[in-house]
């Protein structure tokens, strides 16, 4: 098996504002392992806050050595090893593991949600993000996006009644709210818990900081919306911890280093009877597309990140009814 890699800038269609930051590019690396005349892809995309960046991901998977396995359905070995060569690098791991998946459904001519013994049939629908924005923006957003039957807002500022009023102009679809943990005051948020409920919304996304797990339970046991993790949960030791916290988890390739620890945390959180959100970051189809193969054992997809940029170097993925169609061609099937 070769491994090589190569940096990639995602240009974001519109700048895109969350309760912490804005910003207008993504950083990505590409990366592909050939094996026997196949070649699978991965991606790590870097968005600035985990930490990662394209020179810490070019200078961990130097250190990834693949010549020492024989094939790719050394995948479990391989991804073992790489989790003890340095802590962290989540998105690196994550690339790493997503290529070994395309090229074992290729060697195998399965698509890799055979691998998993996920069903096609049960893909949620996918939801479209819109970020914090002024009325006009928010309005020309909501119009643009026939494609998708679910919206995601991102909250988390003095402004959140006007944006969901404002965009409630405009759609009658489902949607979830992500405060991407920009709420402080507990009464607040559960008035406004009470209120979003009112106005079709599924679920609501890491109201408060991490830290805040006492804030985050109060709320649990008062809102009539399900609390869904996600800068609280990364990888699989982390999803018990939020039973009693929480309602369910997002999980993400880039935090919990690919498909294989998704599946196990898929299996987790099923066990705790947690729900389950597939979600994904400012990236191409192929990172899209690894989280996709996963989705139908999920309760939801957030699968919106390749649609979120204007140069996605591979086809977009296939969307019908507000699904992603994954088909039937062997791997990720990009
Ligand atoms: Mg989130």
């Amino acid at each position: 098996m070769k491994l090589s890699y190569k940096p990639f800038t995602l240009q974001l269609k519109y700048p895109f504002s969350l309760a912490v930051n804005t910003r207008s590019i993504t950083p990505i690396i590409l990366i592909n392992i050939e094996h026997k005349g196949l070649t699978g892809h991965g991606e790590a995309s870097l968005p600035p806050y985990l930490n990662e960046t394209q020179e810490s991901v070019i200078r961990f998977l130097s250190k990834v050595d693949l010549s020492v396995y024989t094939s790719p359905l050394d995948a479990v070995k391989i991804m073992h090893d790489a989790d003890q060569l340095e802590q962290g690098n989540t998105a690196a791991k994550a690339a790493l593991d997503i290529a070994l998946h395309d090229l074992i459904g290729q060697m195998q001519g399965k698509p890799c949600y055979e691998l998993f013994g996920s069903n096609p049939e049960y893909m949620p629908p996918a939801s479209f993000t819109i970020g914090m924005d002024s009325p006009g923006m928010l309005e020309k957003k909501t119009r643009e996006n026939s494609l998708f039957r679910i919206l995601k807002i991102k909250l988390g500022s003095e402004t959140d009644r006007e944006t969901v009023t404002t965009i409630r102009k405009y759609t009658d679809v489902p949607i979830s709210v992500d405060i991407n943990q920009g709420w402080r005051d507990k009464e607040k948020a559960l008035k406004m818990c009470e209120w979003l409920a009112s106005q079709d919304v599924l679920f609501v996304e890491q109201p408060f900081p991490k830290v805040n797990a006492e804030e985050t339970a109060w709320l649990r046991e008062r809102s009539p919306l399900p609390l869904i993790a996600d800068e609280s949960v990364q990888r699989l030791e982390d999803v018990e911890n939020i039973q009693g916290v929480f309602d369910g988890i997002n999980i993400k390739l880039m935090k919990c280093t690919g498909m294989l620890e998704a599946f196990k945390m898929i299996r987790k959180a099923r066990s705790l009877d947690l729900k389950i959100l597939m979600g994904c970051m400012t990236e191409t189809s192929c990172a899209t597309l690894a989280a996709a193969h996963l989705a139908p054992l999920c309760d939801w997809a957030d699968l919106d990140g390749p649609f979120l940029s204007t140069n996605n170097p591979f086809p977009a993925p296939v969307i019908k009814d507000g699904k992603i169609q994954l088909g039937n061609r062997p791997g990720l099937g990009l």
